[in-house]
C-alpha cells in the first residue's frame, strides 16, 4: 500500500492499512476485529489526530444516504459525506444548513470531530447542527445517541476527535433555504476593528477579516449579508470592485460568488468553491479560539508580533462563534473569536512561530483548533477544555482496550499511549 498522506501533504499516515468497507456491517466487522483503528474523514486535519499504527478506516464507500425529514426540519447522512455533497443533495428540498465553513469539500463526521466552524455571531459551530450520532463501538456494535435524550453523553460523544467510534451518520438541523450576498472591503484599520468590533461582526449574517500583517490593517472583509433588507456597510472601508481571495494577491477564481450577487446560501457561506483547490493548497494551519471578551486584546497581541508574523503568515482569518454546551467544543461555554492562519507550507520556520503565538495569547486561555497545528501541551489544553476531563472518563469507558486511541489522543486522555 502506498502510505496514505492528508490533504496537505505534511502528515503520512503510520496505518499499515486502510480500508473503505462498502457495507455497515462490512464496517462492524471490520472494527471489531480490529486491534486498533480509527477513522480518516477527507484527510483536511493538519496534524496526526486521525493517524493509527493499525487500521485507517475511511466510511466515504458507505452506500450514499440522504434522508431528509421537511417537517422535522433534518437530514440523516452519511458521516462520510461532504458538505459540498450534502449541498447538492438538499437542492429542491426548500432546506438548507445554517452555516457552513470555509470549504465545503471536507467530511461532515471529520468536520464535527474536531469542532469545525465557520463565522457569525449567533451561529454556533457546525457541532451544534448535530441532532443524533450513530457510530460503531469496540466491539462493532452500533448505537445511537440523541440530543434530546442522551444529555451529558450526547454532549461528550459529538466533538469526539475520533476517540469513540467510527461514526456512520448524523441526523443535522435544517433550515427554510435561503439566499446570500457577499460583500467584500478593503482598507480596514487594526484601530477601526477594534473600536468598531461588535458592530462590525454584527453586521451581517457572517463576517470574516483578513489581514497578512504586512500592511497597516486588514487586507480584506467579507460580509456575507441574508439577502433581503439593506445590504451591510462597513463604514471604515472601502466597498470591493473585484472579488478578493482571502490570500492577498491570489486570484480569486476558486472563490465563491461576491459583489453583492446573491445567491444559494451553500454557494456563498464557504468562500471556495467546490471542484477548485480551496485556499492556497501550499500551506499549514493554525487557529486559537478566544473568549469573545478578549478579542480586542487578542488582535492587539498579534498586531505586536508582526515582525515574527509577516514572514510566515499568508494570511489570519478573524471569525467569530456562538457558544456552546459540547465539551470538547472550542466554542464550549463562551461565545468565541477565531484567529486562524493560513502559514507558508514551512514547518520548520513555522513551528517557533506557533510556539510564539502561543506565548503571546497565553493569558487568554487560547483554545487550539483540534484539526490544526499547535503546541500546547495535554496540561494546558485540559485547563483549556474545562470538560476535558469528562471526556477522557467518557472515552476510557467507552473504549476500555483503547481500539480508538492514537498518541495524540491518549496524551490527552491519559492513557497508555498506542
Ligand atoms: C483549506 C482548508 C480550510 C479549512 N477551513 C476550516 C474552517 O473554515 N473552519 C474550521 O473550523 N476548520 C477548517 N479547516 C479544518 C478542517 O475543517 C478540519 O481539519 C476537519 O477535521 C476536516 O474534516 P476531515 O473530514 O478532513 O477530517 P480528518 O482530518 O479526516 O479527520 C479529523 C478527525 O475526525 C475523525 N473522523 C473523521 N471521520 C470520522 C468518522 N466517520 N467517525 C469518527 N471520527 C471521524 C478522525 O479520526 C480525526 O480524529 C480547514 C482545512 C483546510 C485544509
Amino acid at each position: 500500500m502506498t502510505a496514505p498522506v492528508n490533504w496537505a501533504g505534511n502528515v503520512t499516515f503510520t496505518a499499515r492499512e486502510l480500508i473503505r468497507p462498502t457495507s455497515v456491517a462490512d464496517l462492524q466487522t471490520a472494527v471489531s476485529r480490529a486491534t486498533r483503528i480509527r477513522a480518516l474523514g477527507s484527510g483536511h486535519s493538519f496534524n496526526r489526530i486521525a493517524d493509527t499504527d493499525g487500521t485507517l478506516v475511511s466510511t466515504a464507500g458507505l452506500p450514499p444516504l440522504a434522508e431528509t425529514d421537511s417537517a422535522a426540519r433534518t437530514v440523516r447522512v452519511n458521516g462520510g459525506m461532504t458538505y459540498a455533497e450534502l449541498a447538492d443533495r438538499l437542492a429542491g428540498t426548500g432546506l438548507a444548513l445554517a452555516n457552513m465553513a470555509s470549504l465545503p469539500h471536507i467530511s461532515i463526521a471529520g468536520s464535527v470531530a474536531t469542532g469545525t466552524h465557520g463565522s457569525g455571531d449567533g451561529q454556533g459551530s457546525l457541532a451544534t447542527q448535530v441532532r443524533t450520532v450513530e457510530l460503531v463501538g469496540p466491539d462493532g456494535e452500533l448505537r445511537t445517541l440523541h440530543r434530546d435524550k442522551d444529555g451529558d453523553a450526547f454532549a461528550g460523544s459529538v466533538v469526539s476527535l475520533g476517540a469513540l467510534g467510527v461514526v456512520t451518520a448524523l441526523t443535522l438541523d435544517l433550515v427554510p433555504a435561503y439566499e446570500i450576498s457577499q460583500y467584500g472591503f478593503t482598507g480596514l484599520s487594526v484601530d477601526d476593528a477594534t473600536a468598531h468590533f461588535d458592530e462590525i461582526f454584527g453586521s451581517a449574517y457572517s463576517v470574516s477579516l483578513f489581514t497578512d500583517w504586512r500592511g497597516p490593517g486588514f487586507n480584506s472583509a467579507i460580509l456575507k449579508h441574508r439577502t433581503g433588507g439593506t445590504p451591510p456597510a462597513l463604514p471604515w472601508g472601502t466597498p470591493a470592485t473585484e472579488r478578493l481571495h482571502p490570500i492577498p494577491g491570489l486570484v480569486a477564481d476558486n472563490c465563491t460568488e461576491q459583489l453583492g450577487v446573491p445567491g444559494p446560501w451553500h454557494e456563498r457561506l464557504p468562500h471556495f468553491r467546490p471542484g477548485f483547490v480551496p485556499s492556497n493548497g501550499d500551506e499549514l494551519q493554525s487557529e486559537w479560539l478566544v473568549a469573545r471578551a478578549d478579542a480586542v486584546a487578542a488582535l492587539r497581541a498579534l498586531d505586536g508580533m508582526r515582525a515574527e508574523l509577516a514572514p510566515v503568515v499568508q494570511v489570519c482569518e478573524v471569525r467569530t462563534i456562538a457558544a456552546d454546551r459540547l465539551w470538547l467544543s472550542p466554542a464550549y461555554g463562551r461565545d468565541t473569536v477565531a484567529l486562524h492562519f493560513t502559514w507558508v507550507p514551512d514547518a520548520a520556520a513555522v513551528g517557533p512561530v506557533i510556539a510564539q503565538v502561543e506565548g503571546r495569547l497565553a493569558d487568554l486561555a487560547p483554545r487550539p483548533h483540534w484539526g490544526k497545528l499547535y503546541a500546547t501541551g495535554p496540561a494546558a489544553l485540559r485547563a483549556r477544555y474545562p470538560r476535558l476531563g469528562d471526556f477522557a472518563l467518557l472515552a476510557r469507558a467507552a473504549d476500555p482496550a483503547g481500539k480508538f486511541r492514537n498518541p495524540l489522543v491518549s496524551a490527552l486522555i491519559g492513557a497508555e499511549g498506542k
